[in-house]
C-alpha cells in the first residue's frame, strides 16, 4: 500500500462512544477486558461494533467478523461462525487487537432470507451460494468498506489481518487500509458444515485446509 493512497483517504466516520465491557467466553471460561466502540457517519446504516483489546501495536491484529446470529449466538452447526468468533476473541484478548463485528447477517441478505436459503440448501441440496441466487440475492452482498471506515475512525491505517478470505484483504486495501500481514484463521469442521466450507474454498478461493479425514 503506498502512502499517498492512505493519506488521500477521507475519514468520514468518527467514534461515537467507547464503553468498557469485560468479556467472559462461554466456550473456554476465559475473561478479557475489552472496550466496545460505536461510530457515527459510517457508509451504511448498520450498528457495527468494534471491540478493542489492549494493547494495540502499530499494526494491530484485526479480525472482521460478519454477524451470524444462528452460529454466533445459538451454535448452529451449519457453519463455523461461532467457533471462529470465539477463536478471534481468544486470540485478540491475549495478543491485543480489534474485532470488527459487522451487522451483515447472512452475507448481507438478512436473517429471514438466510433461513430461507438454509431451507433450500436442505430441501433441494443447493450450496450456500446457489441457494442465495435461487431467492434472487447475489451470492455475497457483504461490503467491507465499512470495516475500513471503522479502522480509520480509530486512527488505524495499517493492520495484521486475521482471515482466510482474499476478498476481505482486497476490499480493505482498496479502502485505504494497508494489510501488512495475513494470519490464517482456524478450521472448525464438523459433519454438518463440511459442505459449507468446501463451497467457500471452491467458489471463493478461501484458504482453508479441511484436512484428510473429511475430504
Ligand atoms: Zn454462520
Amino acid at each position: 500500500m503506498n502512502k499517498a493512497r492512505i493519506t488521500s483517504t477521507t475519514v468520514s466516520a468518527s467514534v461515537r462512544t467507547r464503553v468498557k465491557v469485560p468479556i467472559h467466553l462461554r466456550s473456554s471460561h476465559q475473561r478479557f477486558e475489552a472496550e466496545m466502540v460505536t461510530f457515527s457517519g459510517l457508509c451504511d446504516t448498520g450498528e457495527h461494533l468494534a471491540i478493542v483489546f489492549e494493547p494495540l501495536s502499530s499494526s494491530p491484529h484485526v479480525r472482521v467478523h460478519s454477524e451470524c446470529l444462528t452460529g454466533d449466538v445459538f451454535g448452529s452447526a451449519l457453519c463455523d461462525c461461532g467457533e471462529q468468533l470465539d477463536e478471534a476473541i481468544t486470540m485478540l484478548g491475549k495478543l491485543g487487537g480489534i474485532l470488527l463485528y459487522l451487522r451483515q447477517e447472512g452475507r448481507g441478505i438478512g436473517l429471514y432470507n438466510k433461513l430461507d436459503a438454509y431451507d433450500l440448501q436442505i430441501s433441494q441440496g443447493l450450496d450456500t451460494y446457489a441457494a442465495n441466487q435461487a431467492i434472487n440475492f447475489p451470492e455475497d452482498m457483504r461490503d467491507f468498506r465499512v470495516a475500513a471506515e471503522m479502522l480509520q475512525a480509530l486512527g488505524i491505517f495499517e493492520i495484521s489481518l486475521v482471515t482466510n478470505n482474499p476478498d476481505k484483504i482486497s476490499q480493505l486495501e482498496r479502502s485505504g487500509i494497508s494489510v501488512k500481514h495475513v494470519l490464517q484463521t482456524g478450521v472448525f469442521v464438523n459433519s454438518t458444515n463440511h459442505r459449507y466450507l468446501r463451497t467457500k474454498i471452491d467458489k471463493h478461493h478461501h484458504t482453508i485446509n479441511l484436512g484428510e479425514e473429511l475430504q
